[in-house]
């Protein structure tokens, strides 16, 4: 960390301000166990939706919540939530994120989000404190999107947005690590997210002539190969000089027929554009369009281009954002707002109920991997700002 330290946290007995402390070895030793599920030899986790790991791993967590003296049901959709048993219909403020991962995860991806709300939940219920009454937690079904058959991830927290259910939900809170080095770079602790980056990915494919890779002469060749690597070695340079803080990715590219003697006839390109301005995300695209156009023209080949997918800009709730980021600084001097370039299950629901997110930092900005990391004084830093949230929230819906 640049130049800030975890403040030491209280885990035993009120807050300050008379706020309950969550406990920091309860909530590292069910991050631990739930690793277990899945748990890898590196250190990482295979808990993919729906995999046995996945499965067990909910059986675990609804067991957990019930050793809490709280009651756990699942619905149809596969989310497993946790709420106080006899406190009635509602509403809820529902805090939580999911358990599923990508293959060679690490153990804090959605998994950290959780076992926090869990522990709020717990600590908050143990306190008698009234905020324990409204407040609900939950593990959504599928956020990754990394089972095969998977409908492509966000899978319970959108089955939850067409479900009775959601009707019941005043808002939505989620904690979750950052995924990326910003907040490390910058020197923040604690984030509070204020919406999550719009994300658009195209195809290009060029059409040229397949042709003997010797005979052929170098002027006159239709390379759509080297049309398309032209696109992918500009495309970094067309984002930065669209929008400072946009990104863009050549994940996938191919050569067809794809050998060493043939000249490629046919070649593909994926292009993902985010940012967090829809302005940008346009221009990108007109700008992506006449590049692959002018390279394709350049090698003698024509191109098409395509958008395949587009994903819009998600704002989280502005009050929503403003109580959480007040509530981040009781907790710690090095706060701030981020915007998410990861999506999550709080994309979903913001499109039913006010939603915020809450960062900490990811160690060098890993994420995806088993290398996933952060400190554990500052996972326990994040749980207690969830807690702040989440009784900031019960005292503005009911006072
Ligand atoms: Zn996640």
């Amino acid at each position: 960390m640049s130049g800030t330290e975890v403040q030491s946290v209280r885990t035993d007995g009120p807050t300050a301000d008379g706020v309950p402390a969550v406990s920091a070895q309860r909530l590292l030793q069910d991050l631990a166990e739930l690793a277990t599920f899945g748990g890898r030899a590196d250190g990482g986790v295979d808990r993919v939706a729906g995999s046995l790991a996945d499965l067990e791993s909910r059986a675990w967590l609804a067991a957990r919540i019930a050793q809490a003296g709280l009651s756990a049901r699942t619905d149809a959709a596969g989310n497993v939530f946790g709420r106080r048993a006899g406190t009635g219909d509602g509403p809820w403020l529902l805090a939580g994120s999911h358990t599923d991962t990508v293959p060679a995860a690490g153990r804090l991806d959605g998994a950290y989000g959780v076992i926090a709300a869990l522990e709020v939940l717990r600590t908050l219920h143990e306190a008698d404190h009234p905020a324990a009454d409204s407040l609900e937690i939950v593990s959504f079904w599928d956020e990754e999107g990394a089972a095969p058959d998977s409908p492509g991830g966000l899978t319970g927290s959108t089955a939850l947005c067409g479900d009775d259910h959601v009707n019941d939900v005043s808002a939505y809170l989620e904690l979750h690590v950052e995924q990326g080095p910003r907040m490390e770079s910058t020197g923040l602790q604690l984030a509070a997210v204020t919406g999550i980056v719009g994300v658009e990915r195209y195809v290009i494919t060029v059409y040229g002539t397949p042709n003997h890779g010797g005979t052929t002469p170098m002027e006159g060749r239709a390379d759509a190969g080297r049309a398309v690597a032209k696109v992918a070695s500009r495309v970094a340079d067309l984002a930065i000089g669209t929008d400072a803080a946009m990104v863009a990715n050549t994940g996938c590219i191919e050569f067809l027929p794809g050998a060493p003697n043939v000249v490629p006839g046919e070649a593909r390109l994926t292009v993902e554009f985010r940012a967090d301005r829809e302005a940008s995300l346009r221009t990108a695209g007109e700008k992506l369009r006449a590049l692959a156009h002018g390279s394709a023209a350049e090698e003698n080949c024509v191109a098409e281009v395509e958008r395949i997918s587009r994903k819009p800009v998600t704002h989280f709730d502005p009050l929503l954002c403003d109580l959480v980021a007040e509530t981040l600084a009781a907790v710690h001097p090095a706060t701030g707002r981020l915007f998410s370039y990861a999506g999550h299950d709080a994309s979903a629901m913001s499109t039913r109920v006010p939603t915020a997110m809450l960062f900490v930092p990811s160690t060098g900005g890993v994420s995806h991997s088993p290398a996933e990391h952060t400190p554990d004084p500052m996972l326990v830093q994040g749980a207690q700002a969830l807690l702040h949230a989440v009784v900031a929230v019960h005292a503005r819906h009911l006072r």
